[in-house]
């Protein structure tokens, strides 16, 4: 499954966004939500919400589980579909189109704004596996115990986010950070391939040289992305490079780091060596080469990422917390990261039906639609 099947999202009524932000809105403490509590969040006339679930049932938005007490999840679709119709409804993203990959925590798609632009979705799919542990039913009604899927995959964008955002601000290569809602980013789409799809490369000195010094660079800003590698590195035919995929960066000061330096560095050089048959005769290491001059502190305090929100991002399964690493507390994130302010986001997400149809077309629909207030397409 792709993830992102758009066909539901436009027959979704002003009600069906305001129960299935109820479900995840219950879901900060519960896994599954028990009915009457959606009922009371999504506070439509009686036996509304009840009836609007098993619509969102049959669309595969939420999941339902009976025993011992009627209770509705949001399923990953589901959660998609609240981050999109957000992205859509404040025209950060006007249509989604293909898949261009599957990560092994992420789905990126294509998208496109208003003005035809290229952009590029990422949905972070962070703890499946920590989500599928064995347990006891009556442990997912358990309040406020809820170190769930949908948590770590929305910290583990905003962490991305907020990366991307000091990076970019301080003339990295990297994509454009353009918006962030829920577990999704949006960012501009980058011109190039991966590496790894690279079969002959005319200077692979000059582009190892250039490979090493972006990397070093980023050490001076006291950052070890953690995955340095041909997959997240892209190249046009200009040998451009581009820099992508964030989550697991760790600081510097990280106990490790020095280890993941080198791994990095040593994946690199293997990789140039058997696929251009280049040996680089210096492979740097972290502390011998790149003396931290900068600091990002300042730019990354203002987003509200905290030394909780990393704890929690740990506090997963090992499974998932062996793969993210530590952003120590000196080291936080960054600024204007849309206030996840329940009530704020409710009043803007219960309005209109998105509509996503294949590759550019999506919300204009939406606006129309939404212009003409709520109405119901089924
Ligand atoms: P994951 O964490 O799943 O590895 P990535 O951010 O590395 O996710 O993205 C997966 C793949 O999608 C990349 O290897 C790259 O081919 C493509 N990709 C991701 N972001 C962009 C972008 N902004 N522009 C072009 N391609 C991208
Ligand atoms: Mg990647």
């Amino acid at each position: 499954p792709s993830g992102l099947d758009a066909r539901h999202l436009r027959y979704m009524s002003r009600d069906d966004f305001r129960v299935l932000v109820s479900v995840e809105m219950g879901m900060r403490n519960h896994e599954y939500v028990p009915v009457p509590l959606v009922e009371h969040v999504a506070a439509l006339k009686r036996g509304g919400a009840y009836r609007v679930l098993r619509t969102l049932l049959q669309s595969k938005l939420v999941a339902h589980m009976s025993v011992p007490v009627d209770s509705y999840r949001i399923t990953s679709m589901g959660y998609d579909y609240l981050a999109l119709h957000a992205l859509v409804s404040r025209g950060s993203v006007s249509g989604v189109g293909h898949r261009m990959g599957v990560g092994k925590e992420s789905d990126i798609h294509i998208a496109t704004d208003d003005e035809g632009r290229q952009l590029v979705i990422k949905m972070h799919r962070l703890g499946r596996t920590c989500f599928r542990q064995v347990r006891n039913k009556r442990d997912y009604l358990r309040p406020g115990q809820h170190t769930t899927w949908l948590h770590l995959s929305r910290l583990s964008a905003l962490k991305e986010f907020a990366f991307m955002k000091a990076l970019h601000m301080h003339g990295f290569p990297i994509p454009e950070p353009i918006d962030v809602n829920r577990h999704v980013i949006v960012m501009s789409l980058v011109r190039g391939f991966p590496l790894n799809q690279v079969q002959k490369m005319a200077r692979p000195d000059v582009v190892y040289q250039k490979l090493i010094e972006l990397y070093l660079e980023l050490a001076s800003y006291g950052l070890v992305h953690c995955d340095f590698n041909e997959f997240n590195l892209l190249i046009d035919d200009d040998e451009n490079i581009t820099l992508i995929d964030f989550p697991q960066m760790v600081s510097t000061d990280h106990p490790q780091a020095a280890e993941f330096f080198a791994r990095d560095v040593e994946c690199l050089r293997t990789f140039f060596s058997r696929r251009f048959g280049f040996d680089p005769k210096h492979v740097p290491s972290l502390h011998a080469d790149a003396p931290r001059r900068h600091n990002l502190d300042a730019e990354l305090a203002a987003s509200g990422w905290t030394r909780q929100h990393e704890d929690e991002l740990e506090r997963c399964d090992d499974a998932v917390a062996n793969e993210r690493a530590f952003v120590p507390s000196g080291l936080p994130l960054l600024p204007p990261i849309p206030p996840p302010d329940p009530d704020a986001r409710a009043d803007a997400e219960q309005d209109g039906s998105a509509d996503a149809e294949g590759v550019a077309v999506a919300a204009r629909r939406l606006a129309r639609r939404a212009s003409r207030g709520p109405e119901r397409t089924v």
